[in-house]
């Protein structure tokens, strides 16, 4: 991987995206409600989010493959995203992505926006459907922080000049670990720890940050 001059890692749900994706699967499964109040709960940090993911996974189990294409329909990218990626890109900067959610659909959705490099985890399937569980390890707070580490170091990025950029308490940590830690659209724990907060719901928001 070439060098770079800086290294910006974005959240996904609710951050790079308008949706928490997890609640369109469950939607498909027809339970969408109960898995947004609880996608909430580990947002807002009251749970924690391994223990709270499988157990939101296993509420996707049945839910068939053919129904990838009306999830990924669904997600919206947040307003500026892609003028973002195109500014980070313009100033020699990496773009990447580490998500609690899923590549099957962050995939698709990741390089439709330019993204550099992305990690998520992945959903067990068993015959064309979701078997209800992760497939290795989960991706948490810890592993956040540790993929922006692995990142840098590989782009030859010094920690200080990374930017982490999130919504949620599974964010915390790899904001933490970064030179700036921007709390966007982000739950009241989130805004209290981080170094900077951003209140529009638009990315374009961050161009003045980049080194
Ligand atoms: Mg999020």
């Amino acid at each position: 991987m070439p060098d770079a001059r800086f290294l910006v890692v974005f959240d996904a749900d609710s951050t790079l995206l308008r949706n928490e994706v997890i609640e369109l699967i469950a939607d498909e499964a027809g339970r969408g409600a109960e898995v947004a109040a609880a996608t909430e709960a580990a947002m807002r940090g009251e749970v924690d989010f391994a223990t709270s993911l499988r157990s939101r996974v296993a509420a996707l189990r049945g839910v068939a493959l053919s129904a990838f294409d009306r999830v990924r329909a669904r997600v919206e990218p947040t307003p500026g995203a892609a003028e973002l990626v195109a500014a980070i890109h313009d100033r020699g900067g990496r773009a990447a992505v580490v998500s609690g959610g899923f590549h099957e659909v962050l995939d698709v959705v990741a390089p439709a926006l330019r993204i550099d490099q992305w990690r998520a985890n992945r959903l067990a399937v068993q015959s064309g459907v979701l078997s209800g569980l992760v497939e290795g390890e989960i991706v948490d707070a810890a592993g956040k922080a540790a993929a922006l580490r692995e990142w840098a170091a590989a782009s030859g990025v010094p920690l200080d000049r990374t930017i982490a950029v999130g919504d949620g308490a599974n964010d915390l940590q790899m904001m933490a670990v970064a030179g700036l830690g921007v709390a966007f659209n982000a739950k009241p724990a989130v805004r209290r720890q981080a170094d900077l907060v951003v209140g529009p719901v638009d990315l374009r928001e961050l161009i003045p940050l980049l080194p």
